[in-house]
């Protein structure tokens, strides 16, 4: 299990590499005008999913970006679709922990702006809401851990001779 679960370095980018689905499957919000603190804009909650094959940590890490400024983070939310108990056990007893990732909640460790408890609401309230879109987080987690590759990191080709499997 690694000690610090919610670092970014052991999560990458659905986008990268399911780059159809994802154009298809993310989920965007529309503000067509000033809302709940936030601009007007058109934002995206882009996916990121752990990469270690041995982990099954059951979460997603969102990136809110607008479609104005994609280069620029302004939310980075925690979210995991199991059930409380599932991620106390994961996080080794800590219920506060794991009730933060249930509800979802902005990750320490990771980019923020003022806008972040703006959006982190936003997701709660709206995107949440949406049974079919918690459904679709947990393909994307699928094929994304089906899809990992066997060593050699993300890009190029898998090595010509793989390695023993465990
Ligand atoms: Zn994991």
């Amino acid at each position: 299990m690694p000690e610090q679960p919610m670092s970014l370095a052991s999560m990458s980018p659905f986008w990268d590499r399911f780059p159809e689905v994802a154009a298809r499957e993310t989920r965007t919000i529309i503000l067509p005008y000033p809302q709940g603190g936030l601009p007007a804009g058109s934002y995206g909650f882009l996916e990121l999913f752990c990469t270690d094959p041995k982990c099954d940590c059951r979460r997603v890490l969102l990136q809110v970006r607008s479609e104005d400024k994609p280069d620029t983070v302004l939310a980075t939310i925690n979210y995991g679709w199991e059930s409380v108990a599932f991620y106390a056990q994961w996080l080794h007893g800590d219920h506060e922990g794991a009730r933060e990732i249930k509800n979802a909640s902005l990750d320490p460790l990771n980019p923020q702006s003022k806008n972040a408890p703006s959006f982190l609401r936003l997701f709660q309230t709206v995107v949440l809401q949406d049974k079919a879109y918690i459904k679709r987080l947990k393909r994307h987690y699928t094929i994304f851990k089906q899809h990992l590759p066997l060593a050699g990191g993300w890009s190029g080709a898998p090595p010509a001779t793989a390695p023993n499997s465990p």
